[in-house]
């Protein structure tokens, strides 16, 4: 048993079954947002597919992770920051890069760098910044 999925589950009180475990140690490890055929390539096992989905859903539920859209049809996944409080208040924006496709979760963004008026309540927001990542850059 590997220690971080160990914790995350325990304290979301989910079952410890072998494709959970597999997947939050695979996006842990990556340092961008992962599609599910990225996923399933780091996985271990070969899950089948209504297991990882189920499993992506279960997540998506519990808010241990999030999706993110890439150019309307590609969705990729990413972990909530602990404490997962702290991340359903504030959010983050994502990095896309034209160049590889990876996605990079941003740090978290304060409402007061956006302009929001006071009294508007904010539950969710999609920013996404289009560019070329560091890597990229260089080559
Ligand atoms: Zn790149
Ligand atoms: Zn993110």
């Amino acid at each position: 048993m590997q220690k971080f999925s160990k914790i995350v589950l325990e304290t979301k009180k989910l079952q410890k079954t072998p494709c959970r475990i597999d997947v939050l140690e695979a996006l842990n490890q990556a340092s961008t947002a992962l599609s599910e055929q990225e996923i399933k390539d780091r996985l271990h096992f070969d899950y089948d597919r209504a297991t990882l989905f189920r499993t992506l859903r279960t997540f998506l539920e519990n808010s241990l992770i999030h999706q993110v859209v890439v150019q309307k049809n590609e969705v990729k996944y990413a972990l909530n920051q602990l404490p997962l409080q702290l991340e359903q208040q504030v959010g983050h924006a994502h990095f896309h890069c034209d160049k590889c496709n990876k996605v990079f979760c941003l740090d978290a963004v304060s409402r007061d760098l956006l302009n929001i008026p006071k009294d508007f309540q904010v539950n969710s927001f999609e920013i996404m910044f289009n560019g070329f990542c560091a890597q990229c850059r260089a080559n």
